[in-house]
Formats: C-alpha cells, sequence, structure tokens
C-alpha cells in the first residue's frame, strides 16, 4: 500500500501537456479566485503539485489545501516513526512544509482517521466538514481525487465520492476537476512495473478535457514540496518519482471535470 501511494506521489509531481486549445477567454485579472485541493493524506497534493504551485504564483488568486487525515498510519519502515500520534505530528509538519513549498495557504487537516473511512460515521462526519469547509472557503474551482482515486487507494477513492456527492447538490461549485493520470504517460510496461496494490486503471486522454501547462519552476517547487515528506520518501524515492512523472507527464496537468464539458486550458475559465 505504501508502495502505491509512493508511486502514486511521483506520478503527481508532472501531469503532461498537450494542448487543447480551446476559445477561452483571459481571466479576470482584478478579482481574487479561490482553488481549492481535497485530499485524503499528507503528500497527496504531490499529484497536483505543479498545478498548485503554477496558480499559486499567479496574481489574483488563492489556493488552499484540504486533508482530511494527518497521515498517521502510513508508517514505513525505514523512518523508524510509530504508527499513530508520533507519525501523525511528524506528517502534520510535513503537510505544512509542503504547502510552504508550493506556495498555498497552510493546510488545513480535518483530522480524521487514516484508512477509517469505511465506517459509516466516520464517513458521514467527513461529508459534513467537507461540505461545511468548502462552504467556508468558497472555493470557484475543486481539484481532488477522481474516481480511480489517483493510483486506486480507497481512501482517495471515497474523498473524491464525498466532494463529489457534495458538488451534484449544486450546494458548492459545480466546477470541481479530478486530477488524473493520462493513460498516454503510462506504458504498459511502465504501468506493469508499477503494481498497484488497488484496483487502477489511467484515464483515456479523451476523457481528461481540463490540460494546463506549468513551467519548470512550478515542477521544481513540486519537487521541493516532495521533500518535505521524508517520513514516506527517502531521497533516493523523491529521485525516482521525480524521474517518473517526468516521464508520465510533460509539463502539463492533465484533469477532467466530474461533469464533462469542453476542453479548457485553466481551472476558472470554462
Ligand atoms: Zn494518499
Amino acid at each position: 500500500m505504501r508502495v502505491a501511494r509512493t508511486w502514486c506521489a511521483a506520478i503527481a509531481l508532472t501531469v503532461a501537456s498537450s494542448g487543447l486549445l480551446s476559445a477561452q477567454s483571459a481571466p479576470a485579472p482584478t478579482s481574487t479566485r479561490k482553488l481549492l485541493a481535497i485530499f485524503a493524506h499528507p503528500d497527496d497534493e504531490t499529484m497536483a503539485g505543479p498545478l498548485l504551485a503554477r496558480y499559486a504564483r499567479q496574481p489574483g488568486v488563492s489556493v488552499s489545501l484540504v486533508i482530511a487525515t494527518n497521515g498517521e498510519n502510513g508508517m514505513m519502515p525505514f523512518s523508524k516513526i510509530a504508527a499513530g500520534a508520533e507519525l501523525a505530528a511528524v506528517r502534520i509538519k510535513e503537510a505544512a512544509c509542503a504547502a510552504k513549498a508550493l506556495g498555498t495557504g497552510a493546510p488545513i487537516l480535518l483530522g480524521f482517521p487514516d484508512g477509517g473511512f469505511s465506517q459509516s460515521r466516520v464517513l458521514a462526519d467527513v461529508a459534513a466538514r467537507l461540505e461545511q469547509t468548502i462552504k467556508d472557503i468558497g472555493p470557484d474551482a475543486i481539484v481532488t481525487w477522481g474516481p480511480e482515486g489517483g493510483y486506486g487507494h480507497p481512501d482517495h477513492r471515497l474523498i473524491s465520492a464525498l466532494v463529489t456527492q457534495i458538488a451534484q447538490t449544486a450546494a458548492i461549485t459545480s466546477n470541481v476537476l479530478y486530477a488524473s493520470l493520462p493513460k498516454s504517460g503510462l506504458r504498459p510496461e511502465l504501468l506493469a512495473s508499477l503494481k498497484f496494490p488497488s484496483p487502477f486503471r489511467p484515464t483515456a486522454d479523451e476523457h481528461l478535457n481540463v490540460r494546463i501547462a506549468y513551467t519548470a519552476d512550478d515542477a521544481a517547487r513540486a519537487r521541493q514540496a516532495l521533500g518535505c515528506h521524508a517520513s514516506q520518501f527517502t531521497p533516493a524515492t523523491m529521485d525516482q518519482l521525480t524521474s517518473l512523472t517526468q516521464e508520465i507527464n510533460r509539463n502539463t496537468a492533465f484533469l477532467r471535470t466530474w461533469n464533462g464539458g469542453p476542453a479548457r486550458t485553466d481551472v476558472f475559465v470554462k
């Protein structure tokens, strides 16, 4: 499971570019627009790291990060940090470090049990808290996992389902985007070598209607953010993940809107 999360994180570092250019008007420069990323664990933001860095540096945009758990069960043998409160304390600091590197606001960690979403009572509490948090922030766009959970993780899948459930009630913005791994970036040999423990298939490129180019500097800040998660990755693994993400993605973030729609090159402009 840890391996899967590791690989997934790496994959997220880059997201391929191809230019789906559509007739889009330039975003209004005056009003502040809010981008909210919602994930399950500290380090999940790696999936959208370059994207978050790209918007965090854009004038007139604020980027927030909500993480449902403290990741207290993400114990990695190499780190020798016990699962539970000790690891949670470390990962809370790592999340803050990563957010700072990306340029987002301080992360909002909701503290729900890592791996505990399958309990109905917990799931109900997560749903209620997420809805209230989203309303409090009032985002113009939300980035989260798709139904495949980024790379299959059950917690990721449930966060995606909850955010989508809230969006489809029209209680919040309908502008919800799934950060996805493009099939074009995962050649069969590479996909087979990753050995995801949970069921996972990359998303066909034809469904990835939102493609956002980012710069080498955005990718570098995402790499810096990944470096914060020292309880989860060795330096060698971080380098491996960086190479992998560079292979899968080509300086473009691939996303898709939960409810379909035209091709876009911006999270805000429809
Ligand atoms: Zn995760």
